[in-house]
């Protein structure tokens, strides 16, 4: 390289350092006297052009503004690009003024020099806009964002798949909120790349910017969301630091509100295009240590980014410029309008209840901009708004949508794939759209196998809201307001641990409970259809039926002519960490299965899974039909439920998220004796809250445990009889750091109310 060198500059004793470059060799060259900075591309038209029209950039900014930027230097004969042969490889090369200073990634970060970042981009904006090149217009660099498809094609080459979705959600997010403005955005030629080691700091203020290698024309705002997204990397209140940025680039360079508006998907667009360039890169080049550690960065950001509301973030950068935030719309009006048709018997959650206008994975954001940890909602099983599931849905929509009554490959693909989650003798499914459809479509196959016309169902049980879903809800026919128990329903007592009638401490309590219940059957004088019940009885206050029950009872329903119904509506799909059904958990498997609310992750489906012979029953009777049960589009966004749940183990991540959470709650039990029990299995968690020292419920402070959450933004609920136990059953993505947030927040409830 010397001879290079010396040939290009003329001067003999000159000493030269490599340093790194992003995709082309770069010198540091010093003379007598002289310091600059030799580029040398591997020799292209473009190159030659690019870099011609690039010199033109930095001299106009030069005639601006002085020595904040590289000087090209002309070779002997004029020209500032030179060809040149480099290892045999036909080569191009420049020379550039070197600019003192250090790196901004090396400078201590203080409100006021990220202030001079901002006035200084603004700044060699406003000269830019006195310059433009067809070159640099027609180029199209994978590093400009308006054309981020470059990078985002690479999104498969992202190793995680708990990373790729978040990926593909502000992509998609993109797609929603930027793209429709593209011919609303100012655009201008920009630097396109203001990152920590592009920025040179003298005196605690930016003093210069090099590397124009990635001058694109592009859109002016992309300017400050590359410079944000890199000075915001490593900060834990990157809003903080982002306003200061945009409200010093807008006193010198007013902005306009649709660039505002977008700023925060086009810096997590930013994020998404470095994550999909490094992970390729990464597989390119499996040694090159830095595309894998930029990578790490850039996901450690996006996934706090996630928990950003943008409503919060997009009025957090209007204030800073001086424009309102748009009104928070009033939560009493909302609800005045909502039950001037809406009967107010659909009651809403807490005291003060929550407008939401968002959601994504385990975050859901509030009309109000706040961000709320959601550690309560199943249904969206696999995350809010999964870029899987909505592409799922959306793609099936454009293409077939129609009743059930035609031959369409989706039905019979997911049929497949639900079954392969089953033991072999439950083969039939029947589709329909909500879990209580799906419970008394059980009841309905219960009666025609079996001929017999009474249920057995469980204290406390729920299992929709249909006429018969009620009849064999305990938790609904006996409130105090319910139509009381039918005759033909027989209620047996949920085998609680903790506090009913054989517990923890003693023998076998499953097998007592579990003969008392065969005891009843036998006791009642006529046989059964079925025998109903749920794994974990969500509405009792998550209480696991006690180990042995289910194979006590199961054998006992089946020799006098009954069927055993498992509602997997709350405990199916992985949830239960160690199974993927709650039956299996109980070593049994039943004859009819009632799945619901996670299926789809809250698009309206349910399902009934049955033996071959309890579906051969039912075909003798009345056709089943039902006019969307099972319809493309929700075949379409189920099979995107289970291939998240496969491909993001899920199942896995419930098991072990789970588990850390409950040691977690356990860990609390001492100190505060008021958390009598800590139940559940996976992510499927109940808290009993009791009177020190007594199982007697404490019902207020329960609630006031669930309101007081609502309050710090964390998203839990109460159920059981007594309403005193504490629901947790969060989407499966839920992470231990988001279990310990739960957890720590209650502490402190605790605290404060007990003073321990
Ligand atoms: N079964 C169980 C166990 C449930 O928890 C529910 C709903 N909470 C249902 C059935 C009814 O489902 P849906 O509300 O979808 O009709």
């Amino acid at each position: 390289m010397r001879s290079i060198l010396t040939q290009v500059i003329g001067d003999p004793s000159l000493t030269y350092k490599r340093l790194d470059g992003y995709d082309n060799a770069n010198y540091l060259v010093e003379t007598e006297g002289d310091k600059l900075i030799v580029k040398s591309y591997v020799y292209r038209a473009e190159q030659e052009a690019q870099v011609v029209a690039e010199s033109d950039i930095l001299d106009h900014l030069r005639a601006a503004g002085g020595d904040r930027y590289p000087r090209p230097i002309a070779f002997d004969d004029g020209s500032l690009v030179k060809q040149v042969e480099i290892e045999g490889t036909a080569s191009l090369m420049r020379k550039l003024s070197f600019l003192d200073g250090t790196f901004l990634g090396d400078a201590e970060a203080t409100p006021a020099l990220y202030a001079s970042l901002g006035a200084f981009l603004a700044e060699m904006d406003i000269a830019l806009q006195e310059t433009d090149s067809y070159v640099i217009r027609a180029r199209q660099s994978p590093w400009d964002l308006q054309y981020l498809e470059l990078n985002r094609r690479y999104i498969d080459d992202v190793v995680e798949a708990s990373d790729r979705k978040v990926v593909q959600y502000f992509f998609d997010q993109y797609d929603h909120h930027v793209r429709p403005h593209y011919q609303d955005l100012r655009r201008q030629i920009i630097h396109n790349d203001a990152n920590e080691w592009n920025v040179l700091v003298q005196d605690g203020k930016v003093s210069g910017i090099i590397d124009f290698g990635d001058v694109a024309h592009s859109f002016l705002i992309s300017e400050l969301a590359i410079a944000i997204t890199y000075s915001i990397y490593d900060k834990d209140d990157p809003l903080d630091w982002a306003v200061i940025i945009l409200k010093a680039y807008h006193e010198v360079l007013p902005l306009q509100e649709v660039e505002v508006d977008v700023l925060y998907y086009l810096i997590a667009a930013r994020l998404c295009t470095s994550i999909c360039n490094s992970a390729h890169a990464a597989i390119a080049s499996p040694d090159n240590t830095y595309a894998s550690v930029s990578e790490q960065h850039a996901l450690r950001l996006l996934h706090k980014w996630v928990a950003i509301n943008p409503r919060h973030a997009s009025n957090t950068f209007r204030q800073a410029i001086g424009l309102e935030a748009p009104p928070v719309p009033s939560i009493d009006a909302a609800i005045a309008r909502r039950h001037e048709h809406v009967s107010a018997s659909l009651s809403l959650s807490y005291k003060l209840p929550i407008h939401m206008v968002g959601g994504a994975f385990q975050y859901m954001y509030g009309a109000d901009g706040a961000t709320f940890l959601d550690a309560y909602n199943n249904i969206p099983h696999v995350g809010h708004c999964h870029p899987t599931v909505t592409s799922a849905a959306y793609e099936q929509m454009l293409h077939l949508n129609t009743n059930t009554r035609y031959v369409y490959d989706q039905l019979a693909d997911y049929a497949d794939h639900l079954l392969s989650k089953f033991t072999a003798s439950l083969s039939k499914v029947f589709f329909v759209n909500s879990g209580s459809a799906a419970s008394d479509l059980a009841i309905r196959l219960a009666k025609a196998h079996t001929g017999h016309n009474d249920i057995m169902v469980m204290e406390l049980g729920y299992h929709g809201n249909t006429q018969t879903s009620i009849e064999i809800s305990d938790y609904k026919f006996n409130n105090p307001k319910g139509e009381g128990q039918k005759d033909h329903i027989v209620k047996t007592p949920i085998p609680n641990t903790y506090n009913g009638r054989y517990t923890k401490d003693m023998d076998s309590p499953g097998v007592q409970y579990g003969r008392d219940a065969v005891a009843q059957v036998a006791g009642h004088g006529r046989p059964l259809a079925a025998f109903i019940a749920e794994p974990v009885v969500g509405c009792a206050g998550q209480v696991p039926l006690a180990p042995q029950y289910l194979q006590t009872v199961y054998p006992a329903i089946r020799a006098q002519g009954g069927l055993c119904i498992s509602d997997e509506v709350q405990t199916g799909f992985g949830r239960l960490g160690d199974h993927f059904w709650g039956f299996e958990a109980h070593g049994v498997v039943p004859d009819i299965v009632v799945l619901g609310k996670p299926i789809a992750n809250g698009h309206p489906m349910g399902a009934v899974v049955c033996t071959d012979e309890v579906a051969r029953s039912f075909e003798r009777g009345v056709e089943f039909f039902s006019s969307f049960g099972g319809n493309p589009v929700s075949c379409a966004i189920a099979s995107a439920v289970l291939d998240v749940i496969e491909t993001e183990d899920l199942q896995a991540n419930a098991r072990e998220v789970g588990h850390y959470y409950r040691e977690l709650l356990r860990g609390l039990m001492t100190t505060y004796p008021c958390i009598g029990d800590v139940r559940g299995m996976g992510l499927f968690i109940g808290i009993e809250i009791v009177e020190p020292d007594s199982k007697k419920p404490d019902t207020n402070l329960a609630s006031h445990i669930k309101n007081t959450l609502r309050e710090r933004h964390i998203l839990i609920s109460t159920d059981g009889l007594h309403d005193n136990v504490i629901k947790s059953k969060p989407p499966l993505c839920f992470t231990k750091d988001n279990a310990r947030q739960v957890v720590d927040a209650i502490e402190e409830v605790l605290r404060e109310r007990t003073g321990n």
